[in-house]
């Protein structure tokens, strides 16, 4: 029983250390663009953007291809641009 415990425990561990490896390795690689599932209107950002720093991690939405953003009805953003 102890052990079982101690096992889930070591499993949720070890996802959140995944799940954390991920985040820090995607602003490098993983996308070009951010948008916010929350926000009032749908816009994509540049990752340099000083709006796309304020969007939370949560609802933060990421693309590889601009056109994906476009087609998903995002707005490209007017002030950085993308
Ligand atoms: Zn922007």
């Amino acid at each position: 029983m102890k052990h079982k415990i101690f096992r889930s425990v070591l499993i949720a561990a070890l996802m959140m250390l995944t799940t954390l490896a991920v985040f820090a390795a995607t602003p490098k690689t993983g996308f070009n663009y951010v948008a916010s599932s929350a926000a009032a209107k749908k816009v994509f950002h540049l990752p340099t953007c000083k709006w796309a720093s304020k969007i939370k991690q949560s609802n933060a939405v990421y693309f590889v291809k601009r056109e994906d953003a476009v087609k998903q009805g995002y707005k490209p953003c007017g002030v950085c641009k993308p």
